[in-house]
């Protein structure tokens, strides 16, 4: 019978959590057995998944290991490797990527060989996942939403860990220490790495299981023996392959709701629809990269699909395929016999808008009929402005109340704008 041991890491999250650059928060669900202590390890929740970034094939995915000394025997040479490289006690690194990772079976692990939590601040360049995490956050538990560094190798998880503790000059302290484990996780905890205030505790008993193990299989030789290498490595961020659910392929006329705000760098635009490049979008006030692709058969005539689209819509590349459908059909029905209209046009004033075109709107039209930079549904490339503008007896309006609905697009109703039409499900 497994018994959890579950007061050894009561965790005590407090609003300094949110500066610190590791997610050490999430000690819930699954256990990992240690010696004959039990070790909570933070749970990914991976619904939310979204990658920005990666678009290669070449990530290996890191293997979730069952007990410490498997951790040892799978890693330990990419610890020892790094701590050569950049002056850190190897069995420290052991201690911590095993701790954080909970023995490599986080989904941030397994999927992103970020072996230590280690989020993606404003100076990462590299690819990023953004996940939600359960936090304990002064005795509640509450998801929150994270961006964290993503890496193509379990190596590179670990490179990146000397590359971040090298960059944060907090932790020059701790480079004193290149051949004392327990002083270094000392020195690391108390500039800041962690608020769990058994970090350390709990980082230097297996420290000691780390020693023992290696010590008995003589693997390598203990740090205080090793001398750092001379200069540590320019870094290297390598390139990290989606591994969401939905987030790469093609887009089709089905939209993927359960993604619709995220990053769509890595969703080809739909058979029929051209692809328009990588632009700056921005959701809820926050910047997304999306794929943009224009629209053959819908012409536009505002600025970004004259410069992107060659005259023509250009939307998120989520959307290419089911708006690409919307006005294939809605042109069918134009054309034929059935259509009781009369001929009428099917033309856009407005799709996509960047950052630049928005703030000029606000500033000159304001709440409520221009969006506020960073939130309109225009600079997600998920709306629609058409031609008819407030002319409610034109075919295209009478097209899309009739039909719109079907294919993902609906109405702006607060404030009303008839001619606006966007994902967000009518509101
Ligand atoms: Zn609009």
């Amino acid at each position: 019978m497994f018994r959890r041991l579950s007061l050894i890491f009561t965790l005590i999250i407090t609003s300094q959590l949110a500066t610190a650059p590791v997610a050490q928060a999430i000690w819930n669900r699954d256990d990992v057995s240690v010696t004959n202590e039990t070790y909570w390890y933070d749970n990914y929740i991976a619904e939310t998944c979204s990658t920005s970034g990666g678009t290669s094939n070449n990530t290996e995915a890191a293997e979730a290991t069952l007990s410490l000394t498997e951790f040892i025997d799978k890693y330990a040479q990419a610890a020892f490797t790094i701590g050569k490289q950049y002056g850190i006690p190897y069995e420290a690194i052991i201690a911590q990527a095993a701790l954080e990772s909970g023995y490599g079976r986080s989904l941030l692990t397994r999927q992103y060989n970020n072996f230590f939590g280690i989020k993606a601040g404003s100076n990462w360049t590299g690819d990023t996942v953004t996940l939600n995490t359960e936090e304990v956050i002064n005795g509640q538990t509450v998801t929150v939403s994270a961006k964290f560094r993503a890496y193509p190798t379990a190596e590179a998880g670990f490179a990146g860990y000397g590359q971040f503790i090298h960059a944060n000059s907090r932790y020059a302290a701790a480079l004193n220490f290149p051949g004392d484990p327990a002083k270094y996780i000392t020195a690391i905890f108390n500039a800041g790495y962690a608020t769990d205030p058994n970090y350390v505790s709990k980082n230097i008993s297996i420290q000691q299981a780390v020693i023992k193990y290696i010590k008995e299989k003589n693997l390598f030789p203990p740090s205080s023996t090793v001398t750092p290498d001379a200069s540590i490595p320019s870094e290297t961020t390598g390139t990290t392959a989606s591994n969401c659910p939905s987030t790469s392929g093609q887009a089709s006329a089905e939209i993927d709701w359960e993604h619709i705000y995220d990053d769509s760098t890595a969703i080809a635009c739909a058979d029929g629809t051209t692809d328009a490049g990588i632009h700056d979008g921005y959701h809820d006030g926050k910047l997304i990269k999306i794929r943009l692709c224009a629209i053959p058969n819908f012409p536009c005539s505002n600025q970004e699909c004259n410069q992107f689209g060659d005259g023509h819509a250009v939307v998120n590349s989520r959307v290419s395929g089911a708006l690409f459908k919307l006005i294939t059909d809605a042109i069918a029905y134009r054309d034929s016999s059935a259509n009781t209209w009369g001929n009428f046009d099917i033309a856009a004033s407005s799709t996509f808008r960047s950052m630049a075109h928005q703030e000029y709107l606000w500033a000159k039209i304001g709440p409520p009929m221009a969006g506020r930079p960073g939130y309109s549904y225009h600079q997600t490339g998920l709306a629609i402005d058409f031609s008819f503008s407030s002319n409610t007896s034109a075919g295209m309006y009478k097209w899309l109340l009739a039909n719109g609905e079907k294919y993902g697009f609906y109405e702006l109703k607060n404030p009303r704008e008839p001619w606006h039409w966007d994902v967000r499900g009518g509101v």
